[in-house]
């Protein structure tokens, strides 16, 4: 009997994940991803938790020293520079491009179709079509939108649920550990850092460099720097190129004017920790918008349901609790075990993993929400802010901090 095919639209670190976990439950899975050439250089750290290490190690991915860089401390760093406040922390920083190369060199080539865009979902009582932008059809008993926040399968689904702008923008910047001054180095390179300019948020970390090494010498310093931004001037004019052409809430980075460079990194000199400062302003920065995003519900059709959402597609917790990955492997490893559960009633399947995966995404987007809530209210008049919307100091930052990561692996584990 030949096997169930799911057809996973999207080649990101969800999609690829769900490959893996689909195909250890006896499905067939191939993946649609709508770029022609992989994106080896999405350049992003990416923290990690225990739920996706031990995941990764569940389809066979081993992950040891080379996978992340491990960072044994916190600091918070004041305006000057100096250690303001100190912990100690166990945790291993990854990067996209080294989780995605080892996910992608395990599947056989042929599950894997670059240049392959959804363009619609058509579905009947035998099964589901992919509708593909070129008109080519692909056919299956499962389709999985793992197509980020802007899914396609989203939008055709579950139109009303839309990314929800949280008032400010994410700074990013990578730099090569052998460009970052020795002095730099030695201080905070294998630290996991904070600087807390008013209503902000800058931290820096340790990630596997341009070629995914993790030895000493061979890594990258990252930094993602959380500022407010006003919707309708100022972050218009940042997603303004120098012809003059708008491009809606978010900018491919190479067309960020000069300009709008020179201002964030001399900003940086003015407002954050030298060290970072200096590092800022050696690298290529770029931002990208924070949202937040729920679904009432992740899994559809009639009259059999075949379609589920997953990974940023169905939900985006801002990056505070830096779980959108473990999330996504998390959606992937219920989908997995129902399937696996329900052989081939495929309705009870999928409303099992409907269940635990919508009550544990609004669980994230909510701790997010929380942690994040002084950075959006910093644009509101003070009289204004209640609760977790008035300004942090750097003690109940860090404790805030601490007990995230604490409460996504209870909210994780909550769902076994
Ligand atoms: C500033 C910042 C910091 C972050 N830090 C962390 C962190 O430390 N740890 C962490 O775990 N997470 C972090 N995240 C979140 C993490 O990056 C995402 O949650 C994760 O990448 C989601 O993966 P995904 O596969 O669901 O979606 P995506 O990575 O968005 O991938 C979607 C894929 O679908 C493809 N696609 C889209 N439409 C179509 C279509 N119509 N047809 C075919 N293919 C399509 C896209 O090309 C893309 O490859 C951070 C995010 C931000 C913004």
């Amino acid at each position: 009997m030949s096997k169930p095919r799911a057809l996973i639209i999207g080649g990101s670190l969800g999609g690829l994940i769900a490959a893996h976990l689909l195909r250890s439950v006896g499905w067939d899975a191939v993946i649609y991803e709508r770029n022609a050439e992989d994106l080896i250089s999405r350049g992003a750290g990416i923290g990690t938790h225990q739920h996706l290490i031990d995941i990764l190690r569940r389809v066979g991915i081993a992950f040891d020293d080379s996978m992340g860089v491990q960072v044994g401390r916190v600091l918070c760093l004041d305006r000057d520079g100096a250690v303001a406040l100190e912990k100690e922390t166990v945790r291993v920083m990854s990067g996209w491009a080294r989780l995605h190369r080892s996910l992608r060199e395990a599947l056989p080539g042929d599950c894997y179709r670059l240049g392959h865009a959804l363009a619609r979902v058509d579905e009947d009582a035998d099964g589901v079509t992919a509708v593909l932008a070129d008109g080519s059809r692909a056919r299956g008993d499962l389709l999985v939108g793992a197509d980020g926040i802007r899914s396609t399968v989203r939008a055709q689904y579950l139109p009303e649920a839309q990314p929800v702008y949280a008032g400010y923008v994410a700074w990013r910047a990578m730099l090569e550990e052998r460009d970052v001054p020795k002095k730099i180095r030695d201080e905070i390179f294998e630290s996991y850092a904070f600087c807390l300019p008013e209503g902000e948020q800058c931290l820096g970390y340790p990630v596997p460099g341009g070629d995914n090494d993790t030895q000493a010498g061979r890594r990258a310093y990252n930094i993602v720097w959380y500022r407010p931004t006003d919707a309708a001037t100022t972050l218009v004019d940042l997603c303004t190129d120098a012809s003059g052409r708008r491009h809606g809430m978010a900018i491919p980075p190479p067309l960020i004017r000069p300009e709008i460079i020179a201002a964030i990194k001399a900003t940086a000199r003015a407002l954050v920790a030298p060290q970072i400062a200096e590092i800022f302003a050696r690298s290529e920065p770029f931002f990208q918008p924070i949202f937040d995003l729920e679904s009432r519900t992740i899994a559809f059709g009639e009259p059999v349901p075949r379609i589920v959402l997953l990974g940023d597609a169905a939900f985006v917790a801002r990056p505070h609790v830096g779980a959108g990955v473990t999330k996504a492997a998390l959606d992937a490893a219920s989908l997995a075990d129902a399937l696996l559960a329900h052989g081939d009633d495929l309705a009870a399947a999928l409303a099992r993993y409907d269940r635990e995966q919508t009550r544990f995404g609004h669980s994230l987007v909510a701790l997010s929400r929380e942690e994040g809530a002084y950075i959006s209210a910093a644009l509101k008049p003070p009289h204004e802010r209640r609760g977790a919307e008035l300004p942090r100091d750097i003690h109940s930052l860090m404790a805030a901090h601490h007990a995230s990561r604490d409460r996504v692996r209870q909210l994780a584990a909550e769902r076994e």
